[in-house]
């Protein structure tokens, strides 16, 4: 008896062994030793394929002649282990030798063994490898065995691509005896997906050293007055031109967004101190380096939050000057070509950096936040976030290549490394073709409807959404404009904003949240906002029924917005009806004030609650009768059921949707729904995970809220999924109690699909 399960977890155990521990061929030999023992075979081996040279290595044996290791090598169109690969399917024969694609290799101990099983190891739409085992008796392995296989190799196909990139690197360097910087992997969770290459640009964790050490290179040794006042130029028209470029594209977050790289370019300490010290002797270079540093210092210093966060501007704008000066003819993007590493960002400096066409950004995890992510993702600029220190030995300038699909950032890559990781970037794009097959409207196997709606961030995300056929907007986070300006925004500010969202997508289902500030998205311009729990804390809705002014101020902007078309506003973190009620009040308020200022309010939208909260919950019954619709705000929800902070990196492994409480608790929410008539959403990460989605199509919901770019991807897998096994899986699975058996039963669900 083969226990394929517990093997399954076991190689899960490994991969994370490797993860910390990064030794390729000790990891590649105890996947073979324990493969080959859990399945009860007698060779277990592990090809790995090189694109470039289109063959297949034999990588790792355990029964097969050890000294073969890195030596057998074949092409795809040789032997039954080129066959699995060529067409990217399971070989499964009584006798391999049977099969006229077998290809004997002498000295390699094979001709005693005929059962054969192979199956090849795919990372998307890359070819990984071959996956093989064999045994002496005839007829050995059977179809169960080729599905545990086939779920061993995906569960390593992430490992193995990082692994053979590694051992690429590693051959590399030690053909080279070089006596460079030693390559090395940096591990951690890609947040954004996506592949950057560039060197390293490090903002230090005090934010003040970096800016110190600038060399003067040789063309700037001279430099004098005048060519100070053509930096000064150059710099303002090229602040000007950024600045010209984030309104167009990102009106909500990045207007004004320079606005104090420009005011201190004006400002007569700073440029006329400049001035006067080039007047009285100094270069040029020393006289901004000069007074760069000195507000540094003034500024890092000061008790002032806002104050403190223009250390980073001042940065900025230290180096593009210095960069004038030495007469650099780049384009405007400071950061291009470049991956930012730091211990933590704030938001506003996010657009800026990325706005400044950054190749990618690895933070610490400490420092991360959702909203970051969140602005990340919508921004479309890969992001990793790790907790390994060796982050803050790097240094600015070393090259770098962030893979956040995989979550990893290797440090000194030789050339073979960069060019086969380029081809990943330019595949991972061609996945496009997912995007043309695309149809209007989503449906299951058997016709089933199910209703993809976009979640927009920022403005710039509904092109994508209205590209990508979303059905309406399931959730805008209406925080962002919050999050990046110095002050609250205004209603008439919000208001061109929002009628931005109406205008950009014509659809019945446009879904508005107000405000959800305070766990990790803080304002810091507001004054005592700093909480001993913050997400126990002046959160969401809380603080906007603590600041009605504020409250009224939105809800009035989203209601002209919106007038003359059907919409819906939600309120986040509602815990009681008496919330709900409350909020509904200030929005007939709303609509009483506009009314007296002379606004046609006519148009009511209908009002949602957000079950977030384990008190929503045991109310969503009564929440349901009084609620137009009801939308699951899923990583919310995870958190507070479980009693896990979701920006915690120390505690993620215990985050898991996939808990029978959390999949219990969705269809609590979905029965009351359902009971009431009240159109239920999911929105959040679990909306457009594969596995939570065959869950949640067959527990009954019927809108997913996710960002617009996953969209093709949950498209298509629902297109596949059966209603009537889904619902009977679904069924199975609420009466299971265990984790682990959730896992694994989902796992091989979403595999057979
Ligand atoms: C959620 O909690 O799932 C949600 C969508 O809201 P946010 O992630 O903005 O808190
Ligand atoms: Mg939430």
């Amino acid at each position: 008896m083969k226990d394929n399960v517990e093997l399954i977890c076991t190689i899960g155990e490994l991969s994370e062994l490797f993860r910390e521990k990064s030794d390729v061929r000790g990891f590649l030999n105890r996947v073979v030793t324990t493969v080959s023992s859990h399945m009860k075979a007698d060779v277990c081996s592990i090809y790995l394929y090189d694109e470039y040279l289109e063959r297949l290595i034999l990588e790792a044996t355990q029964g097969l002649n050890p000294s073969l290791v890195g030596k057998l090598i074949m092409g795809t169109h040789e032997g039954l282990v080129g066959l699995a690969l060529k067409e990217l399917r399971p070989i499964l024969e009584k006798n391999g030798q049977d099969n006229p694609r077998f290809k004997a290799v002498p000295g390699s101990g094979e001709e005693k063994f005929q059962a054969f099983l192979a199956v090849p190891i795919l990372q998307g739409f890359s070819r990984i490898g071959v996956l093989v085992l064999q045994h002496h008796q005839h007829d050995y392995f059977n179809r169960n065995d080729m599905m545990a296989l086939k779920a061993i190799a995906s569960q390593l196909a992430a490992t193995l691509e990082n692994a053979k990139l590694l051992m690429g690197v590693t051959q590399e360097k030690s053909e080279e005896k070089s006596d460079e910087s030693p390559v090395s992997m940096i591990r951690g969770q890609g947040v954004v997906e996506g592949i950057g290459i560039g060197r390293a640009y490090v903002i230090s964790p005090d934010r003040f050293d970096s800016f110190l050490g600038e060399e003067c290179p040789a063309e700037a040794r001279n430099a004098g007055l005048g060519e100070f006042r053509h930096a000064l130029s150059r710099t303002e028209e090229q602040l000007q031109a950024l600045e010209t470029e984030m309104d167009e594209q990102l009106s909500d977050v990045g207007s004004l967004i320079f606005s104090t790289h420009l005011l201190m370019l004006r400002d007569s300490s700073f440029t006329g101190k400049i001035e006067a010290n080039i007047q009285e002797g100094m270069s040029a270079w020393e006289a901004v380096t000069e007074r760069v540093e000195s507000f540094l210092k003034i500024f890092s210093r000061s008790e002032n939050a806002r104050l403190r966060e223009k250390v980073q501007d001042l940065q900025d704008l230290g180096h593009r000057l210095l960069r004038n000066l030495a007469g650099e003819e780049q384009d405007t993007g400071d950061y291009s070509g470049q991956i930012v590493v730091a211990r933590e960002l704030l938001p506003s400096e996010l657009v800026k950096i990325t706005a400044q066409h950054v190749e990618g950004l690895v933070l610490y995890s400490q420092g991360a936040s959702a909203h970051i992510s969140i602005l990340a993702k919508s921004l479309g600029v890969p992001l990793l976030y790790t907790d390994d220190k060796d982050l803050f030995s790097l240094v600015s300038g070393t090259m770098l290549i962030l893979d956040a699909f995989q979550g990893t950032l290797m440090t000194n890559p030789g050339p073979e490394a960069m060019e086969q990781f380029r081809r990943l970037r330019d595949d991972r794009a061609v996945s496009r073709d997912q995007e043309e097959s695309m149809e209007e409207t989503t449906r299951t196997l058997d016709g089933e409807r199910v209703y993809l709606r976009a979640t927009i961030n920022l403005i710039s995300d509904i092109k994508t959404a209205v590209r990508l056929k979303a059905e309406g907007i399931g959730l805008y986070r209406s925080e962002f404009p919050f999050l990046i300006r110095s002050s609250f925004p205004g209603e008439e500010e919000q208001y061109l904003v929002y009628k931005k969202i109406f205008d950009g997508m014509d659809s019945d289902v446009i879904t508005l949240r107000t405000l959800d500030i305070g766990g990790d998205k803080i304002l810091s311009y507001l004054p005592d906002s700093e909480e001993e729990n913050p997400f126990l804390g002046l959160r969401a809705l809380r603080f906007l029924l603590q600041n009605k002014k504020i409250f009224v101020g939105q809800l009035k902007a989203m209601l002209r917005a919106g007038q003359g078309r059907p919409f819906r506003i939600m309120f986040p973190l509602v815990s009681s009806l008496d919330d709900f009620r409350e909020a509904r009040r200030m929005v007939d308020k709303s609509v009483e004030f506009l009314k007296r200022d002379g606004y046609d309010c006519d148009t009511i939208p209908e009002l949602g609650v957000m079950i977030e909260l384990p008190s929503a919950v045991v109310m969503a019954s009564d929440l349901a009768k009084e609620a137009d619709f009801i939308s699951v705000g899923s990583n919310d929800l995870v958190q507070y059921l479980l009693g896990v902070d979701r920006t915690n990196e120390k505690v993620s492994g215990l985050y898991e949707a996939r808990h029978p409480a959390v999949l219990r608790t969705i269809s609590l929410i979905q029965e009351a729904a359902a009971r009431e008539n009240c159109p239920l959403s999911i929105c959040g990460n679990m909306a457009f995970d594969p596995e939570m989605v065959y869950f949640l199509v067959g527990a009954g919901v019927r809108n997913l809220s996710m960002p617009p770019v996953q969209i093709p991807r949950i498209q298509s897998f629902i297109k596949k999924i059966d209603i009537n096994r889904a619902r009977e899986d679904s069924r199975r699975l609420l009466g299971m109690n265990s984790l682990e058996e959730i896992h694994s039963f989902l796992e091989t669900a979403v595999n057979r699909i």
